[in-house]
């Protein structure tokens, strides 16, 4: 049923890998914003939340956990203040430009978590494409052609990236807001680790000592989250079939179709964050160019802008 995964590079060259995946514009976006509570914030914020007990009643985020998260969007100018009342002076929460910007991979989360998600919080129903009008779901797309994209239709380069300093994935420095009883929750299924986990073993890492090398996380840490990855489903462990007494960590149908969320928010981080090329830098085969990840109507084709799109919430 699935389709084989691509193996981008021959016999992978574990130290380019490392190298790549620590400059990569994927692993600074997501040591800024993989913390599934602000993903959410965002989601919400998009569905048109703004107000601080709008945020806490409808995707159930504890209080001081929401304020810190709203500041620290705020600060990273994702969202702005507004105020809306004078007495007593209340704000509400806006997206800005660099927010807004994210909406391919706001919308490839979203469809993401309609296939594989618990069902934990509210999400669009039915999402609605003004310009067509017709219901649509969102498409991984190559900007510089306008096709659809999946994994397999890409040549995946590593080229790191001097200017981004290689940090190790699994550098634990104090994340810009403390996160407590967040970080390292199995329940917690696109946390930043997960996540980087996933894209490595994408990129064609599948032993045990290879992910350890690549993302310099020490085994005890690694096998834990591994442990955790395969009973959330987003890996599979089977033997060695050239060798019984190793195991090889493979992609499942979820963690798969993660990769439209990967590379979108890669591609925003890219253009949006840091203003930097990504390390990690696939070519569309079919056009040669060089893919930049879009979300694209799946009846039109055409790509998706926030103001462009109505959705129904869930009952
Ligand atoms: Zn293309
Ligand atoms: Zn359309």
């Amino acid at each position: 049923m699935n389709a084989p995964d691509p193996i981008p590079v021959t016999g992978p060259d574990l130290d380019l890998m490392r190298d790549a995946l620590g400059s990569s514009t994927l692993s600074h976006g997501l040591r800024r914003l993989g913390d599934r509570w602000t993903v959410q914030i965002l989601m919400g914020a998009f569905m048109g939340v703004r107000r601080f007990d709008d945020f806490q009643t409808r995707l159930g985020i504890p209080r001081h956990t929401l304020s810190q998260r709203l500041k620290a969007l705020v600060a990273m100018d994702m969202l702005r203040l507004h105020p809306y009342q004078t007495h007593p002076p209340r704000n509400e929460y806006r997206l800005a430009p660099r927010g807004l910007a994210m909406y391919d991979a706001v919308l490839m989360v979203w469809d993401w978590e309609h296939r594989f998600g618990e069902g934990d919080f509210p999400l669009p129903r039915r999402l609605i494409h003004k310009s067509c009008g017709h219901a649509f779901l969102p498409k991984l797309s190559c900007d510089a052609c306008g096709e659809e994209v999946t994994m397999g239709d890409l040549a995946i380069r590593l080229r790191p990236n001097p200017r981004l300093p290689a940090e190790a994935a699994a550098d634990t420095r104090t994340p810009r807001v403390p996160i407590e009883g967040a970080t390292l929750s199995l329940g917690l299924r696109l946390d930043r680790w997960a996540l980087m986990i996933v894209i490595a073993v994408t990129l064609g890492c599948r032993h045990f000592d290879q992910l350890s090398h690549v993302l310099g996380i020490g085994p005890s840490v690694l096998s834990r989250r591994l442990q955790g990855l395969v009973e959330a489903g987003l890996l599979k462990v089977t033997p060695d079939r050239d060798d019984q007494r190793r195991r090889v960590y493979l992609l499942t149908p979820a963690s798969r179709a993660l990769f439209g969320y990967l590379t979108t928010f890669a591609t925003w981080a890219s253009e949006t964050l840091f203003n930097e090329p990504s390390s990690i830098a696939p070519i569309h085969r079919a056009c040669g160019k060089p893919f930049t990840a879009r979300a694209s109507c799946s009846h039109c084709h055409a790509r998706l802008f926030p103001q462009d799109v109505t959705f129904e919430m869930e009952a």
